[in-house]
């Protein structure tokens, strides 16, 4: 029986496990992957006591800094999240089974595509899908959003734009 049960190991449930082991407390993170969205973020200059550092290297010492305090860690997709009397039962979609006392869901988000040309090959590197990420590492005038995406382009000094979802193409 865990004390705490995390489930995603992004940059919020490792922080959780920091936190939650520190206070020695027994703590399982259950994740698909470790890092999450940090994954595909080249720099990250916006985390407050660090400059500047690529996505992955920010969650690989989150990680260290939880599994020193004694968070464990457990690969797995969670499928099921049921209450009983002691706690909670969390179940994976290959089998496994935890309890625990308290859950916190940290399974963060998938950003949502518009599936074109060009985006898989760009996305992290000028097709963006968060503005206040990304949108003060572009020092040009203005932004042009559509739905939630903003496509951001600097190729010789001019700036290009994204298209609607109605075009269906990355310019
Ligand atoms: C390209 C890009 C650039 C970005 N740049 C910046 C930036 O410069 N500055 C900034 O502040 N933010 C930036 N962000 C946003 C930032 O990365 C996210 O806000 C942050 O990583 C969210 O962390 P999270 O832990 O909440 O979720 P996530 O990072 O989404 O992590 C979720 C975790 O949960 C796991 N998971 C999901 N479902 C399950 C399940 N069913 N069972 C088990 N595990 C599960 C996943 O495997 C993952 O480990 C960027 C995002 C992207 C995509």
């Amino acid at each position: 029986m865990y004390d705490v049960l995390i489930i995603g190991a992004g940059a919020a449930g490792l922080t959780a496990a920091m936190y939650s082991a520190r206070k020695k407390l027994k703590t399982l993170v259950v994740t698909v992957e470790v890092g999450g969205q940090t994954n595909f973020t080249a720099s990250i200059e916006n985390f407050p006591g660090i400059e500047k550092a690529p996505g992955i290297q920010l969650t690989q010492t989150l990680l260290k800094q939880a599994t020193g305090f004694g968070a464990e860690l457990a690969n797995g997709k969670v499928s099921k999240v049921e209450k009983n009397s002691s706690g909670f039962s969390v179940q994976t979609k290959d089998g496994q089974k935890f309890e625990s006392k308290a859950v916190i869901l940290a399974f963060g988000k998938v950003p949502r595509t518009l599936g074109i040309p060009g985006e898989d090959k760009f996305f992290g590197k000028g097709v963006s899908s968060c503005v206040t990420c990304d949108g003060p590492l572009w020092h040009v005038p203005r932004n042009r959003l559509h739905d939630g995406l903003l496509f951001r382009q600097k190729s010789g000094g001019t700036e290009r734009k994204g298209r609607s979802r109605n075009d269906r193409q990355v310019v």
